[in-house]
């Protein structure tokens, strides 16, 4: 068994992505007493599409690929959120993805609605070429879908700035002039935002050490443990080595590393590229998910995939804190163990919305065709997220709530707060 089918194990045995989303949407909306007009319309997506397109492989076959793009709401503004590539990838997961994109944007305030796009595929199994014409067919599919007025897309699981790079290309062919602002994520020479690359991990660091703090520890000496080295984990690992945390364990999808007295992200990120795996790094020792997540750590990341705290493993859990980097890492079912054992949760909506935030900075410059510097990005970065990571913060302490039930009530709010504003057309 690798350890890609580990986890998918544990998530069927307990709740699903959707499932958890919709357990989450329905607690805030008890919690906000919300009316059963704004429940009905914000428990399902606004519009949702399904895809199958064909694509010449290297070996001259054609295999036809099915990938969605899902918008949950725009009450707020045009949908946002990212472009998923993963074998495990369907409608549903789509769904609950695009449903915690509302509920992020909402929390940080910025003037977005939420989507979220995938393809069922693994992409460490297409060549450079076939990759490129997956990402360019699924782009055309989606021609009118997405746009800068109406559906932003950015980087996800299994796709990065080179992937934006092409869908940017490729409907700025057929517009017939360049589009940048169709995709947020993108090289910074194409368009991109300084500080993009590193934003979502920036974001995560930001509030685990507001998190840590809470609980009397400094980021600085801290025992930190990472699931997941890709955009997100390899981004907050080094930047949290850079605040002097010490990183005891990392586990990606090839298995995972581990040395107590700390590992080099900089020379993991290299034997990644080398090998396609962090595992067997030289001077470190093997770990598993299930031995991760059960060191005795003052902080855990989860910065790889939804489900991997459930209420089958919860208990095993010995992190201090733990800092959502993914999205829907910890299913509600989990949630009141942890927070029985003392864990201090930084809610995912939170902890990962430092990529919305500069994706949206991005967009700005794009419309304005004006580059913002790194430390203006970066300032503006802290200032948006530490505001929500206060505003939650002074929702829980004042309602007597969790963190994530209060992040929940504070973005479902909004939202529908706008959706009724706006009224019913016609
Ligand atoms: P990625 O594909 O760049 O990285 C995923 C990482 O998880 C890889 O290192 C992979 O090896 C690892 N992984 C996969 N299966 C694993 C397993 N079974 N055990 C351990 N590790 C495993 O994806 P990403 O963009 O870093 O996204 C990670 C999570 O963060 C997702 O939940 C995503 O939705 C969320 N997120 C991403 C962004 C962003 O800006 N990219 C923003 C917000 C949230």
């Amino acid at each position: 068994m690798t350890l890609t089918d580990a986890p998918r194990d544990v998530r069927a045995a307990t709740l699903t992505a959707i499932e958890s989303a919709l357990a989450q949407f329905d607690r805030a909306a008890d919690h906000l007493d919300l009316s059963p007009d704004s429940r009905a319309i914000l428990r399902v997506p606004k519009r949702e599409w399904t895809v199958n397109f064909p694509v010449r492989m290297d070996d001259g076959r054609t295999e036809v690929f099915t990938g969605y793009r899902v918008q949950h709401n725009m009450a707020r503004g045009p949908a946002k959120g990212g472009i998923r590539f993963h074998p495990a990838t369907d409608l549903d997961e789509v769904r609950a993805l695009a449903m915690w994109m509302t509920w992020k944007c909402a929390l940080v305030d910025v003037p977005f609605g939420g989507a979220k796009g995938g393809v069922t595929v693994d992409p460490r199994l297409l060549s450079a070429g076939e990759l490129q014409h997956v990402t360019r067919r699924f782009a055309t599919e989606l021609q009118g879908v997405i746009g800068p007025e109406i559906d932003i897309p950015a980087p996800d699981v299994g796709t990065n700035a080179q992937t934006m790079a092409w869908i940017m290309d490729t409907l700025s062919m057929h517009a017939g002039y360049t589009v940048p602002g169709v995709v947020t994520g993108k090289p910074v020479g194409l368009g991109g935002s300084e500080g993009r690359a590193d934003a979502t991990g920036l974001g995560v660091t930001f509030t685990a050490q507001r998190a840590l703090a809470e609980a009397g520890i400094d980021l600085a000496g801290a025992s930190v443990a990472v699931q997941g080295f890709g955009n997100v984990g390899e981004a907050a690992a080094r930047l949290i080595h850079e605040r002097g945390g010490r990183l005891v364990a990392i586990t990606d999808v090839g298995g995972g590393v581990a040395n107590p007295v700390g590992l080099d992200p900089a020379r993991l990120k290299a034997f990644l590229s080398e090998t396609g795996t962090i595992a067997g790094a030289p001077g470190t020792d093997p770990i598993d998910n299930a031995g991760l997540l059960s060191l005795d750590v003052d902080l855990l990341v989860l910065a790889a995939l939804e489900g991997q705290v459930t209420a089958r493993n919860a208990d095993a859990v010995r992190a201090r804190v733990i800092a959502e980097g993914a999205n829907g890492p910890v299913t509600p079912d989990a949630d009141p163990i942890l927070a029985e054992r003392g864990v201090i949760t930084v809610p995912d909506i939170l902890c990962n919305a430092g990529g919305v935030i500069v994706s949206y900075f991005e967009w700005v410059q794009n419309l304005q065709s004006f580059a913002w510097p790194a430390e203006q990005v970066a300032d503006r970065l802290r200032q948006v997220i530490f505001a929500a990571y206060d505003r939650v913060s002074a929702v829980r302490d004042e309602q007597a709530v969790d963190a994530r039930l209060a992040a929940h009530a504070i973005a479902v709010g909004r939202v529908a707060d706008a959706q009724r504003i706006r009224g019913i057309y016609p």
